[in-house]
């Protein structure tokens, strides 16, 4: 079994201070929040508090924050509720989206959309010129996310907004990855949807928020009861949001010291990866700091993680949402690399908690774990 972490991209260890907030919500405070009395009002209040939390962490006003009950929940809502109430036309999305964008976009087909993706460079980043060229044809919706859970590779979110804009479309984008690794400021992004899940920064599962301008009409999630301004119908999960709260302003408290901290783990991992004659995914791209994604001539990703895992080290291969699938990373062959290479891919992510000496563990455990690899495909062949 593993012992170091370095795969905070896929998910986060609960912080102690987030569980001991959460605490109250899962035992004696167990009101419903639509209830008139005492128990009722407290749940509300939590939920008010979460709400001002997860706002302030993301330059939003608090009514501005849908909670819903995960990332992927909160993209299709987006994605479908958005589209719903708008006419048929074309919606984009980029090529490098996670599936809970892209698959709900697809699926607008069947209800007369016509959905197309945007083009990325070889350095993950998107192609504006192809998304000027797109938005030719009439659009109502383009969805890009800030930053790329596999490359890491952070998007000019801004810049679409403003060519969507001058289109009169409206604009989405998924910040799961963004969102305590970098600053994320809804208002100024211009945006009028924007996606952030809580157990990507220290906070439970079960926990996401669509942030979404007043400007927009949005056809409900769930019908129901009417929690959530109607929007998301069902009784909350108090201690889930709370705890996304208190996540939030932990893991914005400061983010210079995540950035200067986790940059230079990754300095100190890429550098050593020059002599295991790595190929870099995105290097030159403005990324998040804490992500490294990478590949081996001739070595399979999935089997290289595996013999990883049993030397104590947990790495994700291509993105942990999609690993049932062996397919190559849709990411990278958006980005021209080719799938055998693609197949090879790894990715490591780091969190304030791990240290230069796990790094430097990690490159002697990589080491044996490819020549071990090369050795039985020689035997083999
Ligand atoms: N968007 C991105 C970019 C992600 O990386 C993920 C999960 O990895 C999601 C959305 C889905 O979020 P959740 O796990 O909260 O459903």
């Amino acid at each position: 079994m593993a012992n170091v972490y370095f795969d905070h991209n896929s998910t986060t260890s609960l912080k102690p201070a987030v569980l001991e907030a959460m605490m109250p919500y899962m035992t004696n405070q167990h009101g419903n929040p639509t209830s008139q009395h005492s128990y009722g009002r407290n749940a509300r209040e939590a939920i008010e508090q979460a709400r001002r939390q997860v706002a302030q962490a993301v330059g939003a006003q608090a009514n501005e924050v849908v909670f819903t009950a995960s990332g992927t929940e909160a993209n299709n809502f987006a994605i479908t509720g958005i589209a719903s109430n708008m006419e048929q036309a074309q919606i984009l999305t980029s090529a490098i989206e996670h599936p809970c964008v892209s698959n709900p976009a697809k699926a607008m087909q069947y209800r007369g959309w016509q959905a197309n993706s945007i083009n990325v460079d070889a350095q993950c980043q998107l192609d504006l010129q192809d998304l000027q060229t797109k938005l030719a044809t009439p659009t109502n919706l383009v969805s890009v996310m800030l930053a790329n859970n596999e490359t890491g590779a952070i998007q000019a979110v801004e810049k679409v907004v403003a060519m969507a804009k001058a289109q009169k479309a409206m604009v989405h984008t998924d910040a799961v990855q963004a969102l305590g690794k970098i600053p994320v400021d809804f208002a100024a992004l211009g945006a009028h949807a924007m996606t952030v899940s809580s157990h990507k920064i220290g906070g439970p599962l079960g926990a996401g928020a669509l942030v979404l301008s007043k400007r927009v009409d949005i056809q409900p999630l769930l019908y129901g009861g009417g929690q959530e301004k109607g929007l998301r119908s069902g009784t909350e999960n108090i201690a889930a949001i709370v705890g996304f709260g208190a996540a939030c302003a932990l893991a914005t408290q400061d983010l210079s010291a995540f950035a200067s901290h986790t940059a230079a783990l990754r300095q100190h991992l890429e550098e050593g990866l020059v002599a295991t004659k790595a190929v870099v995914f995105a290097q030159t791209a403005d990324r998040l700091p804490n992500t490294s994604f990478f590949a081996f001539e001739n070595i399979d990703g999935e089997t290289l993680v595996t013999a990883l895992d049993k030397l104590g080290f947990a790495v994700a291969s291509g993105s942990a949402c999609s690993s049932a699938s062996s397919e190559p990373s849709h990411v990278l062959l958006a980005m021209g690399i080719d799938p055998d290479m693609a197949r090879g891919a790894i990715r490591v992510s780091f969190n304030m908690d791990n240290t230069l000496a796990q790094v430097d563990d990690f490159l002697i455990a990589l080491t044996q774990a490819l020549r071990d690899l090369r050795q039985m495909t020689a035997v083999a062949a």
